[in-house]
């Protein structure tokens, strides 16, 4: 009898979140501003045809105004299910089944699952010790494709343009760069993809604009391979809620969404000066989130959902910077939020006596 399940799903698990339950949930970088007025607006003024019809497709409004934000034209915007949607389909539009993509670890979780379903190789180089990449590492076998993350989940830290730029300009096959925590920084990206053929820029509104439960990402890319990732990505993708409140966020609600990314940013580097006086010093981050290498990740995570505030542990990570050598790959990853919250945060570490030691 031949087998039902293709072989490679065998030792595989579906992903689950962990339910923050009645706790204030710092474990997954969505944003704790709530989303942009604007938005909740745009989703309450829907008809009921809006329900029971297709939306557009392609969602002429949306890439419109998301092709407006990037400051490229629109034929060089494609919108999906998240982004998560746009690099699993990248990986099927750009790669054959066996296939090389290569990246450097550690980065965001969903890529070598997304990368085995699709059949591909993975060429995992180790960040160096400030996290930075090996550039010849990373291109020495001539994967069809790279995956850059940057600000990167889930360490925070950012590449600089010209290592991006380098990856570009010598890679063979197309780069992929996750810029979902770009809102957070400055990042090349936009600029970027405007001179190359072969970079797919990566966003979400997932984060900065705080719609991670509708669903909304996109890819900017050159107009030819858009067309084919639009192919592959294929119709309806988008629901009408979310096109209304993803064309609203990324127009009228724009300011709101900067402020609060400033805001996200100043918190991010006035908790990492806390932290580093609590004896628990947090990875340099770009990014909504810091990253604290702890041994005692688990049992400080433990103490502190029991008082009401979810972390993320993370398990495991590649001991690529001596901190994390030393926490033997443990780490905390913590959302940042409005001040008062992260006051809450910083007096639960103080008095839970939480070391990671
Ligand atoms: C959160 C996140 C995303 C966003 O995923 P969506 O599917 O758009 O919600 C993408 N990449 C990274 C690295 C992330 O951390």
């Amino acid at each position: 009898m031949p087998p039902l399940i293709r072989a490679l799903l065998r030792d595989m698990a579906p992903y689950t979140a962990t339910d923050a339950g009645n706790a204030v949930d710092l474990s997954d970088n969505t944003s704790l501003w709530g989303p942009p007025p604007a938005a909740l607006d745009a989703v309450r003024a829907l008809d009921a045809s809006a329900l029971t019809r297709y939306p557009p497709t392609p969602p002429a409004g949306l890439n419109a105004a998301l092709a407006t934000y990037a400051g490229v034209p629109v034929n060089m915007v494609v919108a999906g299910c998240g982004s998560d949607d746009l690099i699993d389909c990248a990986m099927r539009t750009f790669a054959e089944p066996g296939d090389t993509i290569a990246f450097a670890s550690p980065t965001f979780s969903m890529v070598p699952v997304f990368a085995a379903i699709n059949g591909l190789r993975t060429h995992a180089i180790p960040y160096g010790p400030e996290l930075d990449i090996d550039v010849d590492a990373l291109l020495a076998p001539r994967p069809r494709l790279i995956y850059l993350c940057s600000p990167n989940n889930p360490t925070g830290s950012a590449l600089p343009s010209a290592t991006i730029e380098r990856i570009v300009a010598n890679a063979t096959g197309v780069v992929i760069l996750d810029e979902a925590y770009g809102e957070f920084t400055s990042t090349p990206g936009f600029s970027l993809v405007a001179h190359s053929e072969r970079l797919v820029v990566t966003r979400t509104l997932s984060k900065a604009f705080g719609l991670a439960g509708l669903r909304i990402g996109y890819a900017v890319l050159a107009p030819s391979l858009a067309r084919a990732l639009e192919t592959v990505r294929g119709p309806y993708k988008l629901n009408a809620a979310a096109v209304a409140a993803a064309v609203a966020a990324s127009t009228d609600g724009l300011p709101w969404v900067r402020q609060h990314a400033m805001e996200a940013a100043t918190n991010r580097d006035r908790v990492a000066e806390r932290l580093v006086a609590l004896g628990l010093p947090p990875m340099p981050s770009q990014a909504n989130f810091v990253c604290v290498p702890c041994r005692q990740a688990s049992r400080v995570a433990e103490r502190l959902l029991a008082r009401g505030l979810a972390l993320r542990v993370l398990r495991q990570l590649p001991p690529v910077t001596p901190a994390l050598a030393a926490s033997g790959g443990a780490a905390l990853r913590i959302t940042i939020g409005p001040w008062p919250l992260m006051e809450q945060l910083i007096a639960l570490l103080q008095a839970e006596g939480a070391t990671c030691e």
